[in-house]
């Protein structure tokens, strides 16, 4: 272990904010039980927001963003994990104004961190990351909401997006017939080999727009982009049909009446996966290890790219340009 690391640091420049490679100092890291080093973190749409100055992300700059991170323990006051022992870290502060993923480093409270499932490497966490626990959540919600496979088609949005992707190919797994929404024409044979039945482009998912309700066609969704995507997505729902929305991609708002709800009884479920309490992120991060593990595992990873690397990514993510999983390897 050394005294200084590598670590991205977004800096503000008057209005401009710029993130680039420094070193940076243990005793610069902030206060918390769990010294971690960092093998592998990932780009999630939220870490482009706090590289480009999102004040609802971070607020205080220099920063370093990363809301993922998995790695190994170096020191643990708490006396929970031994040194050594493989761990991993998403939401709760991390990455927002808490120095995050994006350095060698990072300490934590220990109660942000999780044992890494047996079966799973710190890699094919990050392959995951907060967007494969967002994922696993909506399709849990799903699940517990009684959606089950044969009761029609489920739909995903944002689908070539980091969660969209898995949750199509965790859908599929447990033998969901997933309809992809998606705006990249060449992501669709892709997105089929991750396990979509069929695959449309967005403005099939806006087939209900400007109307109060749709003609009914999904039997449950997953939503990325919020807005008049989902909106629609919630029209269109057949009878006693559930949609879990986690994103806002497209938009904040919610042009909706409540028609859908009191004539078809479809139930529209929230998602958080950073404020979760550790048991229920546990939970899912055992099934993603375990009977949930998706077969095209490999295939959501669209780039694997080194700290220097990172930057430019963050323009395209946030043009919703990026396919999957973009991994960092810092380790
Ligand atoms: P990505 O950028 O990887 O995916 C978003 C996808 O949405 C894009 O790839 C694109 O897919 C589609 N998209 C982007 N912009 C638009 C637009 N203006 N109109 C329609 N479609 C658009 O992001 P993530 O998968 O990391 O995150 C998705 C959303 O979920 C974000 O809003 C993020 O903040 C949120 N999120 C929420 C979490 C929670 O805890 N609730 C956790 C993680 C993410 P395509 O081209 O295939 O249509």
């Amino acid at each position: 272990m050394t005294d200084t690391f590598a670590a991205l640091q977004t800096q503000s420049h008057a209005d401009t904010f710029v993130t680039r490679l420094v070193r940076r100092s243990l005793d610069q890291l902030p206060p918390g039980e769990v010294l971690i080093r960092v093998q592998w973190s990932s780009l999630n749409y939220k870490d482009a927001l706090s590289a480009t100055g999102n004040k609802g992300v971070t607020r205080n700059y220099p920063h370093t963003p990363g809301i993922d991170a998995a790695g190994v323990v170096v020191t643990d006051t708490s006396g929970q994990f031994a040194a050594g022992s493989e761990v991993l870290v998403t939401g709760y502060d991390l990455g927002m104004d808490t120095a995050g993923g994006y350095g060698e480093y990072i300490r934590v409270p220990a109660g942000w961190v999780l044992p890494l499932p047996a079966g799973m490497t710190t890699r094919e966490a990050m392959l995951y990351g907060t967007a494969g626990l967002t994922a696993g959540l909506c399709v849990q919600a799903l699940l517990d909401a009684g959606v089950a496979p044969g009761n029609g088609d489920i739909l995903v949005t944002g689908a070539s997006g980091g969660v969209g992707a898995v949750a199509v190919a965790l859908l599929a797994h447990l033998g969901f017939t997933v309809v992809a929404s998606s705006g990249k024409a060449e992501a669709a044979e892709w997105l089929r080999e991750l396990g979509a039945s069929e695959v449309v482009g967005r403005d099939e998912v806006l087939a209900a727009a400007g109307r109060p309700i749709g003609k009914p066609r999904w039997a449950g969704a997953v939503d990325t982009l919020g807005g008049e995507p989902l909106a629609s997505v919630v029209k269109s729902t057949a009878y006693g049909g559930t949609v879990a929305c986690c994103g806002l991609a497209a938009s904040a708002d919610l042009p909706l009446t409540v028609l859908p709800f009191i004539l078809r009884n479809v139930r529209l479920l929230g998602v958080d996966s950073v404020e979760q309490p550790l048991a229920a992120k546990a939970a899912i991060w055992q099934r993603l290890a375990g009977d949930w593990r998706v077969p095209v595992l490999a295939q959501l990873c669209t780039a694997e790219v080194e700290l220097e690397a990172l930057p430019p990514w963050f323009s395209t993510i946030l043009a919703g340009g990026v396919r999957g999983r973009v991994l960092v390897k810092l380790g």
